[in-house]
């Protein structure tokens, strides 16, 4: 059998869920996918699906271009 992963994440009081996200981020990769991220937390594709599942949470109107998944696109 697999040994659990022993980092400095094991003995948090958190789900494991936000450990995985804890371990993507530490390894500079997508914390949805894995894959290596494009910069911050998450690669291109899921920046911008957070971006749009955010604005339409939060009820909002307007697109600030110059955020960083508006420019990554436009370089894509
Ligand atoms: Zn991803």
């Amino acid at each position: 059998m697999r040994r659990p992963i022993q980092d400095e994440f094991t003995g948090l009081a958190i789900s494991r869920q936000r450990k995985y996200q804890l371990r993507k981020q530490r390894q500079g990769r997508c914390t949805e996918c894995g894959e290596p991220a494009a910069q911050g937390s998450r690669c291109l594709k899921h920046l911008v699906k957070a971006r749009e599942r955010q604005r339409k949470k939060r009820g909002l109107k307007r697109r600030y271009y110059n955020t960083l998944s508006y420019r990554l696109e436009a370089a894509a």
